[in-house]
């Protein structure tokens, strides 16, 4: 079976994504291939409906100032160069999978919360990504354990 060349981590930049983090690593240490890391941005008028009484575009700047500092330093922590950090905007499970063709990636590693009953049903970001995604998933289990 052929190794994988390219690995695309996607983070939320919470303390989970440490864990999700060290299984990206540790796999693009056994396969020797290039690590790139992703987070994204949800715009306000996605995540609020549109519906923000104040000067959005302000905000969603600071925000995305923030976001930016954030993820140059997560990805440095774990050894990830600049050219392979990837801030992007929109909708996040699609924006993974875009930036994954765009890399050209052949494995995504997302976290995984297990869920079940209601929250199931509403989704995660894990399922979405899995949804049409052009290469392989792997969901790393973040969080308690499912029951
Ligand atoms: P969730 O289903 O939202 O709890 O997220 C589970 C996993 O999806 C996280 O561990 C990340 O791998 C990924 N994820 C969630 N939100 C983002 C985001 N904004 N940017 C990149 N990846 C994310």
């Amino acid at each position: 079976m052929s190794r994988y060349t390219r690995i695309l981590l996607a983070v939320d930049l919470t303390d989970e994504c440490e864990h999700v983090a060290e299984r990206a690593v540790q796999l693009a240490q056994e396969c020797n291939c290039e690590l790139h890391v992703i987070h994204v941005l949800e715009p306000m008028s996605i995540a609020y409906g549109g519906d923000v009484p104040t000067d959005l575009a302000a905000i969603q700047g600071c925000v995305q100032e923030q976001a930016a500092s954030q993820l140059q330093e997560f990805a440095h922590s774990i050894g990830v160069p600049s050219e392979r950090q990837h801030l992007a905007c929109g909708r996040t499970e699609s924006e993974i999978r875009r930036v994954a063709c765009e890399a050209d990636a052949d494995v995504i590693v997302v976290g995984s919360h297990g869920r079940h009953g209601l929250s199931l049903l509403l989704g995660s970001t894990a399922n979405g990504v899995l949804n049409g995604a052009r290469c392989d998933v792997l969901a790393v289990r973040v969080g308690s354990p499912a029951r």
